[in-house]
């Protein structure tokens, strides 16, 4: 008796889950859409961070994200003081050949190893 009862209840909450079926697949076109707009913009996003200038000066005391581009001024001398963190630790930076990122050469901090692109481990070098 009880099994018959049981599939009884079962048709309603078929018929149910027929009825909600229409507004979750509105809600899983909104997430489609929401997820393209969100791919559009970061996709934006990348293309437009390829462009704008790559920092030539950049703080390398850790945890400090200071980096600028703008011209050294007469009577500067390098490494200048950081802004931020307020340490002297501002050098010019070097620019990754193979992923265009902004590096601080080792030698120039006076550390006489290769330094390698946080980013792609390439070695990057002086005049390149
Ligand atoms: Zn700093
Ligand atoms: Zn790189």
């Amino acid at each position: 008796m009880k099994g018959a009862g049981r599939s009884g209840k079962v048709a309603p909450a078929a018929d149910r889950v027929v009825m909600l079926a229409s507004p979750s697949r509105i809600a899983i076109r909104a997430a489609v859409a929401t997820t393209l707009v969100a791919v559009v913009l970061v996709g934006w996003k990348l293309l437009g961070a390829s462009n704008p200038p790559v920092p030539n000066l950049m703080c390398v005391t850790p945890g400090c994200p200071y980096r600028v581009r703008r011209e050294l001024r007469v009577g500067e001398v390098l490494p200048l003081r950081c802004p931020q963190c307020n340490h002297r630790s501002v050098f010019g930076t070097h620019v990754c050949k193979e992923c265009g990122t902004a590096v601080v050469l080792n030698r120039q901090r006076g550390i006489d190893l290769p330094t390698y692109c946080p980013r792609c481990g390439r070695e990057v070098t002086r005049g390149h």
